[in-house]
């Protein structure tokens, strides 16, 4: 079945130009640094990122796992959102691996978190309690809607940690949505930050991977933690090949899917029993809810939804994303809003 499939942005496939890279890329031993096409990946993205060096990872949650683990010791604690992708959907990795410590603030529906409450949260020089290390902020927020954090609030939190010591990582799986968004330039936008991950296989396309950048001393130590994480690849070079065409072709057309985000949202929000979340789409993600009148499930309309050919997420009881990319026409655009509204003309 040929799927419009608005499940997630991670479903994109390689692009032609993508597979005649992966083919005739050259490689070589990336865990003795010898792999040419991973170490050019690693060069353009931190030039891209504004950073001192780049680290090729196979997945975002190692990424910041890594990132994670470089700023803090067992027992010492990071803050971060409580709707944050690191807290809810990297299978607890920093407790897990790293003994750190998780503290979480509420994010607010924007993907911030309050500043007063990020400097409360910094734990005092007492023996009780753990030392915090470490600000976690997510751009594009996932969870909250696909919302991009502004560059100015940025610098307000990267400033607030440093003060008080503690460093700034960026999620930035979808930082270039960000960017794209707000109308800035990727650098600026993640300069108040230490480090940040981005990833190569969600709106980019590529098959494998994301880069994570940040000072030449804090690379040096990550690469270590990747080896530790059974992260050192051989001849992925391969898989960078992909990434570099990624970046190099890939991001100027993210706008693209954050416009048929809009059309979709336009679309859905014409049909009864549809509510859509304030403010949806900020970027490629349309968040909907069923109607209270609705006597159907959100797995069911899913499963519906499915017979016509549209695969959606389901993200809770009642309640979907959908997300636009590179897969996504605006043929498909048209038939997922067809789809919706026959299964809730059934209704
Ligand atoms: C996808 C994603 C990641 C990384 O996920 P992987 O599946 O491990 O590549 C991290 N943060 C956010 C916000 C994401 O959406």
């Amino acid at each position: 079945m040929d799927w419009v499939d608005l499940r997630s942005d991670t479903v994109t496939l390689p692009t032609p130009e993508m597979r005649v890279a992966m083919a005739e890329a050259e490689v070589g031993d990336d865990v003795y640094g010898e792999d040419p096409s991973i170490n050019r990946l690693e060069e353009i993205s931190a030039a891209r990122m504004g950073k001192e060096a780049g680290l090729f990872v196979p997945s975002g949650t190692m990424g910041n796992l890594s990132a994670i683990l470089a700023y803090c010791g067992r027992g010492d604690e990071f803050i971060l959102g409580d709707l944050s992708h690191t807290f809810i959907f990297e299978a607890g990795g920093a407790a897990a691996l790293g003994g750190v410590h998780p503290h979480t603030l509420e994010n607010q529906t924007n993907g911030s978190l309050i500043l007063e409450e990020i400097e409360d949260g910094i734990r005092p020089d007492d023996i009780h309690q753990p030392i915090s290390r470490l600000l976690v902020l997510e751009n594009t927020h996932n969870r909250c809607g696909g919302t991009a954090l502004s560059v100015e609030y940025t610098r307000s939190a990267g400033d607030l940690a440093h003060q008080h010591g503690l460093k700034l990582h960026l999620d930035g799986a979808r930082i270039f949505n960000a960017a794209i968004f707000l109308g800035v330039e990727v650098k600026e936008l993640v300069d108040p930050a230490d480090s940040v991950t981005f990833c190569l296989s969600k709106g980019l396309s590529a098959p494998v991977g994301s880069v994570l950048c940040g000072s030449d001393d804090f690379i040096r130590q990550a690469r270590r933690i990747r080896k530790q994480l059974g992260g050192g690849m051989r001849q992925a070079g391969i898989l960078a090949a992909a990434g570099i065409v990624a970046l190099e072709t890939m991001i100027d057309r993210l706008a693209e899917d954050h416009a048929r985000a809009k059309l979709l949202a336009q679309g859905l929000s014409q049909i009864p029993g549809l509510v859509l979340d304030p403010g949806t789409p900020h970027t490629n993600m349309v968040f909907l809810s069923l109607g209270e009148e609705v006597p159907l499930s959100g797995t069911e309309v899913a499963n519906k939804l499915k017979a016509q050919g549209v695969r959606v997420g389901v993200v809770s009881k009642n309640r979907f994303r959908l997300v636009t990319h590179h897969g996504i026409e605006d043929g498909d655009i048209e038939v997922a809003i067809g789809a919706f509204q026959e299964v809730m003309g059934g209704v």
